[in-house]
C-alpha cells in the first residue's frame, strides 16, 4: 500500500482545510509529511525532510513539520528556530502524544487535524497572524516516494 493510499481525497481536503484554518490566527507555517518507511531515527528523517521541503525558507523562521511514517509507526513534530527562540524541545511533545493517542485507534486524518489545529493555538501566542499574511509553504500535504 503507498502512502497516498491511506488517504482518501475527502482526508487529504480535510487535513489542508485544518492547516489553512489554523494559519487564519497565526503566521506559523504548518506542512505534514506522510512517509512511507522511515527505517532511520525518525527526528534525522523529519529534519532532512523539512529541509528539502525548503521549509527553513519562511521569513520569521516558524515552520513547523508533522512528519508521520504510517508503516514504521514514526512520528514527529519540529518547529524552525524562529520558535525555537521561544519554547523548549519538549514543546511538541504533548501534541505528538496525542496525535499518537488517536493514530493507535486508526483515526490518522482525526490525529492530524487534531495536531494542526493545537499547532496553530500553541504558534498563536509567539507568532499571531499579521495583517499583510502570506501563505509561504502549500497547505497540501507532501508524500514521500514510496
Ligand atoms: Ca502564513
Ligand atoms: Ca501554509
Amino acid at each position: 500500500m503507498k502512502s497516498k493510499e491511506f488517504f482518501t481525497s475527502e482526508n487529504r481536503d480535510a487535513i489542508t482545510s485544518a492547516i489553512k484554518e489554523a494559519e487564519k490566527i497565526t503566521s506559523g507555517e504548518i506542512r505534514v509529511f506522510i512517509d512511507k518507511k522511515c527505517p532511520g531515527d525518525v527526528l534525522d528523517q523529519a529534519a532532512h525532510v523539512f529541509h528539502k521541503l525548503k521549509m527553513h525558507q519562511t521569513k520569521e523562521r516558524n515552520g513547523v513539520l508533522i512528519y508521520v511514517s504510517i508503516s514504521d509507526h514514526k512520528f514527529a513534530i519540529i518547529g524552525d528556530a524562529g520558535i525555537h527562540q521561544h519554547v523548549k524541545d519538549d514543546f511538541w511533545n504533548k501534541i505528538k502524544d496525542e496525535m499518537a493517542e488517536q493514530f493507535r485507534k486508526g483515526n490518522i486524518t482525526g490525529g492530524l487535524s487534531h495536531a494542526i489545529h493545537a499547532a496553530g493555538i500553541a504558534l498563536q501566542k509567539y507568532f499571531p497572524r499579521m495583517k499583510n499574511d502570506k501563505d509561504e509553504l502549500s497547505n497540501e500535504i507532501v508524500f514521500g516516494n514510496d
